[in-house]
């Protein structure tokens, strides 16, 4: 059942207060602060990136280091605002050393992901990055290879019974160490801002 925006936001703060508490990996450990997620729990668009980094453990938010500000700089020379989406990750707790997160932790934290966009219902989901991307991919049972065969395209899946466009995007901070990666992101966004105009969403 779809819940009014109310009762969602309760729910929503139910599960954040879940994930404050939750020790489901070992990632709880070196954590300071879970990065449950922000943004508009009616958004159309649901962005997913991989797990905090050093200033998303610090401040709790997803995608306030550097990898965010360049999120951020895209979105907005799309028309996007930060306000109008949802932002997560599929990883709740910051890795030690920013490593990749490993299957059993992305096994461990999917459930609050898969918790959060059915409440949402995003008509259009973006993922950045190959962790999210093949996670996404997997739930909708679209074969997944690699992320550079993947970015950039539109994709049709069905959840809750409606369709739903999943763009996959390299992760914003693939752009800060090669800026090849840069234009790569752009062009997958204006595909989001492009489908979200075609569709009037
Ligand atoms: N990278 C991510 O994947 N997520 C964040 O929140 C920040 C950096
Ligand atoms: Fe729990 Fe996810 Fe954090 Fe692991 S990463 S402790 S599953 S919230």
């Amino acid at each position: 059942m779809r819940l009014n925006s109310q009762s969602k936001l309760e729910t929503f703060k139910q599960l954040a207060i879940e994930v404050n508490e939750c020790k489901r990996c070992g990632l709880w450990r070196s954590r300071r602060k879970p990065v449950f997620g922000d943004g508009n729990v009616d958004a159309i668009v649901v962005f997913i990136g991989e797990a905090p980094g050093y200033w998303e453990d610090v401040k709790g938010k997803p995608f306030v280091g550097s990898a965010g500000r360049l999120l951020d700089e895209i979105l907005r020379e799309n028309s996007i605002s930060r306000e109008e989406v949802y932002i997560t990750n599929i990883v709740k707790c910051r890795p030690p050393e920013n490593r990749d997160p490993r299957p059993e932790e992305i096994e461990s934290c999917k459930v609050y992901l898969d918790r959060q966009l059915d409440l949402i219902r995003p008509r259009i989901i973006v993922t950045l990055g190959r962790h999210s991307t093949a996670y996404i991919f997997s739930k909708a049972g679209i074969p997944f290879k690699s992320i550079s065969e993947a970015q950039g395209k539109l994709y049709e899946a069905e959840f809750w019974g409606t369709r739903v466009y999943v763009i996959p995007s390299y992760h914003p901070a693939a752009a800060l160490y090669n800026v090849k990666f840069r234009d790569d992101i752009e062009k997958a966004i204006r595909l989001v801002r492009r489908v979200k105009d075609e569709l009037k969403l």
